[in-house]
C-alpha cells in the first residue's frame, strides 16, 4: 500500500512528463518553492506536485526533503536559491522567528527573490508579526500573504484545508493555482494580518473545544458511564461538533500521536492572549485554555497531540492520566 506521502508512479510520469523545463508547464502550473516539510508542509507540498506544479523544496534537515525529492521535486541549497527561480514561495514552519529567518534572514527568500515574487506564509504566527514581515518584504518588491490553515494533518493529506488569507488581492489571485491544490474553503479575509486574525479566532474555538470535549468525556468516565456511548449520544444533538466527532474518537482510542503538537497549540493560545492583552479584550475561556496548554508543556506532554489535554484533566482529577 502507498503511504499518503507517496506519489504513484503514473502520477509522477504525468507530472514530470520526461522534461522539467518550465516552458513545458501547462495551464495554471507555476514554479513554486516550498519551505518547511513537517507534519503539514510535507503533504501540502506533495499535493502541489500532484497538481502539476514545478516544485523546488528546502528544509533545514536533509532527511525532511527526501520524500519530496523521491516524489519528483527539486531540492535547493537555501531559501534564497529556492526563491531565485520561483514565481511563488510558500513557507510552513513553526512560529514568527522561524518565518523571519527563512524569509528575511541570511540566505533567506528576500535575498534571492526577484521583484514581483509572491511569498505566502501558511504557518500560524502573530498577526502583528505577519504585518511586519509583509512590510519588510514589500520594500524589496516581494508581495506577502499570510495564509494560515485549519483542517489538520488529515486536511493537509486530503488537500481540503481551510485557507484564511490576508494581503493584497493581486497576491491572493496569484496564489490561487497553488491554493486550489491544498485547500477547499479558501477565503480572502482582508488586508495583511487578517488571515492570522482569523486563524487566532479559529484557535479560540478549537482550543476551548478540545478542552470541553475532554472535560465531557472525563466527566462521563469518572461518573461510571461509558464515554463512547456518551459521545455517540451527544453527536445527535446541539453538543455535536467535528471536534467531538474526530478528536473525541481519538481520545477514546487514546491515540495521542501528533497530529497537532500540544506545544504548537500553546503557541497559538499565546498568540490569542497576546492580542487580547494588546487590545484590552476579555477572553475568559481562551485564557483558561491557554493555562491548560501551559500546564501540558510543563507536564512533559508538549510533543503529544493536543488531545492529550485529556491526560492532564485525568491527572488533575486524581486519575492516572
Ligand atoms: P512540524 O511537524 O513541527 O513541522 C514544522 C517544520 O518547519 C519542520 O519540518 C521544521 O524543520 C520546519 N522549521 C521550523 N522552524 C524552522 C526554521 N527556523 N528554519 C527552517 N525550518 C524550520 O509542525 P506542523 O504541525 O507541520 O506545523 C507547521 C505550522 O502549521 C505551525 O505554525 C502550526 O501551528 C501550523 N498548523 C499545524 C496544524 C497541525 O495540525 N499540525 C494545523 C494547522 C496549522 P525540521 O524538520 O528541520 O525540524
Amino acid at each position: 500500500m502507498h503511504s499518503p506521502y507517496e506519489v504513484a508512479a503514473d502520477d509522477r510520469a504525468l507530472l514530470l512528463g520526461g522534461d522539467d523545463d518550465d516552458q513545458h508547464l501547462e495551464g495554471n502550473a507555476m514554479r513554486i518553492g516550498f519551505i518547511g516539510l513537517g507534519i503539514m508542509g510535507r503533504p501540502m507540498a506533495l499535493n502541489l506536485l500532484r497538481g502539476g506544479h514545478q516544485l523546488t523544496v528546502w528544509a533545514r534537515r536533509p532527511e525532511s526533503m527526501q520524500p519530496l525529492l523521491d516524489a519528483g521535486a527539486s531540492g535547493a541549497a537555501s531559501p534564497a536559491a529556492l526563491a531565485e527561480q520561483a514565481e511563488l514561495v510558500i513557507s510552513m514552519v513553526a512560529d514568527a522567528p522561524d518565518v523571519e529567518q527563512v524569509m528575511l534572514g541570511e540566505n533567506g527568500v528576500a535575498s534571492g527573490g526577484q521583484s514581483g515574487l509572491v511569498a505566502v506564509d501558511m504557518s500560524t504566527i502573530r498577526p502583528s508579526a505577519a504585518r511586519s514581515i509583509a512590510g519588510r518584504l514589500l520594500a524589496g518588491g516581494i508581495d506577502f500573504l499570510d495564509a494560515p490553515v485549519s483542517g489538520g494533518e488529515v486536511g493537509a493529506v486530503a488537500g481540503t484545508l481551510s485557507i484564511m488569507a490576508g494581503g493584497s488581492t493581486a497576491a491572493f489571485e496569484t496564489a490561487q493555482p497553488a491554493f486550489a491544490c491544498i485547500g477547499r474553503n479558501i477565503v480572502h479575509v482582508g488586508d495583511s494580518g487578517a488571515g492570522q486574525v482569523a486563524k487566532a479566532a479559529n484557535q479560540i474555538v478549537t482550543g476551548v473545544g478540545v478542552l470541553t470535549v475532554a472535560e465531557a468525556l472525563n466527566f462521563a468516565a469518572r461518573s461510571g458511564v461509558d464515554p463512547a456511548r456518551v459521545r455517540e449520544a451527544l453527536l445527535g444533538g446541539f453538543a455535536s461538533s467535528r471536534i467531538l466527532e474526530n478528536h473525541g474518537q481519538r481520545m477514546l482510542d487514546r491515540n495521542f500521536k501528533p497530529g497537532f503538537k500540544s506545544w504548537m497549540h500553546q503557541k497559538d493560545m499565546n498568540i490569542v492572549m497576546q492580542s487580547a492583552h494588546e487590545l484590552g479584550l476579555c477572553l475568559p475561556l481562551a485564557a483558561a485554555t491557554a493555562q491548560m496548554f501551559n500546564a501540558m508543556v510543563g507536564s512533559g506532554l508538549g510533543e503529544e497531540d493536543s488531545i492529550a489535554i485529556l491526560k492532564l484533566l485525568e491527572r488533575l482529577s486524581g486519575g492516572e492520566g
